[in-house]
């Protein structure tokens, strides 16, 4: 197979800092776009997988699956994009496409897995998938988004993580008018998860354990924002909630959350600690209550959710930093400082 050289950041090993690494790249085949990665969103799976807390990483690992750029080149029968096009990937670089999760449109939950964007097995080259931190990627039109003319790109690029893995389960369990609705912690999902709420039209609740961020809460959209350290505020909540989806990136106490649903009310993770989360088992049967988890979303879902940001002018609230900050961002995620999605200007890596 014929490779073309491309620039990146990457972690060589669970504890070490990312750093300057040169990859391959295939030549774009017949059904192949190749994109210019203009920005990539900074997700919390990033440092998750390339620190190995999911304990099935290998390195070396070039995170990245928030990218928005520009087709340089596509392959001979390439239908949806043309050079010069902008075009958007995700978590996901390729699916089986033919059991019965794709062929419903949830190549999230392909039977057979799908090859993520990064840390999966790459089956044109051989080894593993090498994400978005880098200048440029060359993905089948199938897994490939268009981005709806007049998005900030910078803003856009977390939609194609943060954005589907809130908009897919909010739509899924049917959030809308006339239901009260909880988002717990407010980082890059959950700064999504109060957007699309609100725009569905719920009552939404925020809860986080950061009193600095209550005004940025409201602005975003929660109609009531409670820090969750606060035992009094919790309970005024109990059993009162239709919904609450929880985007917390750490071990935290989910019988607290469990405890404000309402009969039949459902708490969904799509937050994804490192370690189990114990549930006591009378929250859930008093008052028979759900408690659920959502990946991402397909990628027809995904450009549903890409339009429906363009129609409603949504975006993310984004810190652009040059990739030369990376680790700092990072360091600064997760202590829990991030207003909301760091976005990295790939321009930095291509100077
Ligand atoms: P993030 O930007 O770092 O946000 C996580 C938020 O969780 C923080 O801002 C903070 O909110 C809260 N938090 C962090 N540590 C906490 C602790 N010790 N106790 C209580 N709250 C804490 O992360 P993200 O990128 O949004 O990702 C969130 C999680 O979702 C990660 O685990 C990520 O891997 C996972 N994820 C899952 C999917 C999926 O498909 N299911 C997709 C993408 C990401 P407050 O300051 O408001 O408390
Ligand atoms: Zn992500
Ligand atoms: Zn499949």
């Amino acid at each position: 197979m014929i490779t073309k050289q491309a620039q990146s950041y990457a972690a060589q090993a669970a504890t070490s800092s990312l750093a300057p690494f040169g990859i391959a790249r295939r030549e774009p085949g017949p059904t192949d776009v190749e994109i210019d990665i203009l920005y990539c969103g900074v997700c919390h799976s990033d440092v998750h997988q390339a620190r190995n807390e999911w304990h099935n990483t290998v390195y070396p690992c070039v995170p990245g699956h928030e990218i928005v750029g520009r087709v340089t080149r596509v392959g001979s029968s390439v239908t949806k994009f043309k050079q010069g096009d902008l075009a958007a990937v995700g978590c996901m670089v390729d699916s089986c496409r033919t059991c019965s999760s794709c062929q419903a449109g949830y190549e999230q939950y392909c039977l057979s897995f799908p090859t993520f964007t990064y840390n999966s097995e790459d089956k044109h080259l051989g080894g593993h998938t090498l994400g978005g931190y880098s200048t440029d990627v060359v993905v089948d039109e199938a897994f490939v988004l268009r981005v709806p003319a007049g998005m900030d790109l910078a803003g856009t690029a977390p939609l194609l993580c943060a954005g589907i893995t809130t908009y897919s389960p909010l739509r899924h369990w049917k959030v809308g008018p006339g239901q009260k609705v909880g988002i717990v912690g407010l980082g890059g999902l959950g700064h999504m998860g109060v957007k699309f709420a609100r725009a569905f039209g719920a009552q939404v609740v925020l809860f986080t354990t950061s009193p600095g961020k209550i005004a940025d809460g409201l602005r975003l959209g929660a109609h009531e924002v409670v820090v969750s350290k606060d035992a009094e505020a919790m309970k005024k909540h109990a059993s009162s909630f239709n919904f609450i989806l929880d985007a917390v990136s750490a071990q935290h106490d989910i019988n607290a959350y469990l405890s404000l649903l309402k009969l039949d009310g459902t708490l969904t993770l799509v937050g994804a600690p490192e370690h189990p989360l114990p549930v006591e088992v009378f929250n859930l049967l008093l008052p028979r209550r759900n408690f659920a988890g959502s990946a991402i979303g397909g990628i027809k879902e995904t450009q549903e959710m890409l339009d429906f940001c363009a129609a409603h002018k949504i975006v993310s609230d984004v810190e652009v930093i040059p990739i030369q900050k990376i680790n700092e961002a990072w360091a600064r995620m997760i202590k829990q400082d991030v207003r909301y999605r760091f976005v990295i200007d790939m321009a930095s890596l291509k100077k």
